[in-house]
C-alpha cells in the first residue's frame, strides 16, 4: 500500500499592502492608511472647482504673470501643494490659493487638490471679517 506523506510547508508570511493614492496626472498624493481616519485633522481631497465657494474672489485681483507661470508648471508637473479649503456644514470655502485656483480654471481642469479642514460657522465668520 502506498504511503501518503504529507509535507506541511511553513506558513507563508502575510504582508499587508497599502494602496497608493495618486491623482489623475499621476502625482503621488500619499499612501492610504489602514487605520481608522481621525476625525479632526485635515484631509487631502480632489474637489470640483465649482464646488468651492470663494467669497473674496471678486475683491482681490490675481497677478496674471504668477497665474501664467503656475499654468505652465501645473501643466507639466501637476499641482505640488494643495490649496487650503474650509468645510462648514458640507460646503467648501476657499480664501487662499487664488493663483493656483485660477490656473486650474484657465487650464480647464475639473478638480483641484485641496487640504480640507473642518470648521464651524464661527470659523467662517472669522474668515469673512
Ligand atoms: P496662491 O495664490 O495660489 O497661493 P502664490 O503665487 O502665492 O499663489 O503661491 C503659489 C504656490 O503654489 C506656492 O506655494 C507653490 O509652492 C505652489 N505650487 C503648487 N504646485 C506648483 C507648481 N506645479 N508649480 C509652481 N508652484 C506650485
Amino acid at each position: 500500500m502506498a504511503t501518503l506523506s504529507l509535507r506541511l510547508s511553513p506558513p507563508i508570511p502575510t504582508r499587508t499592502f497599502r494602496p497608493i493614492v495618486a491623482s489623475s496626472n499621476g502625482t503621488l498624493l500619499g499612501v492610504a492608511s489602514s487605520r481608522p481616519r481621525s476625525t479632526g485633522g485635515p484631509v487631502i481631497k480632489e474637489i470640483p472647482l465649482e464646488e468651492i465657494r470663494r467669497p473674496l474672489m471678486r475683491t482681490r485681483a490675481n497677478d496674471q504673470n504668477k497665474v501664467k507661470e503656475l499654468m505652465d508648471s501645473i501643466r507639466v508637473i501637476g499641482l505640488q501643494v494643495p490649496i487650503d479649503v474650509l468645510e462648514v456644514d458640507g460646503v467648501y470655502y476657499g480664501f487662499s490659493g487664488c493663483h493656483r485656483y485660477e490656473a486650474h480654471q484657465r487650464l480647464g481642469l475639473p478638480t483641484i487638490r485641496c487640504k480640507v479642514r473642518r470648521g464651524t460657522k464661527e470659523t467662517l465668520r472669522h474668515h469673512l471679517r
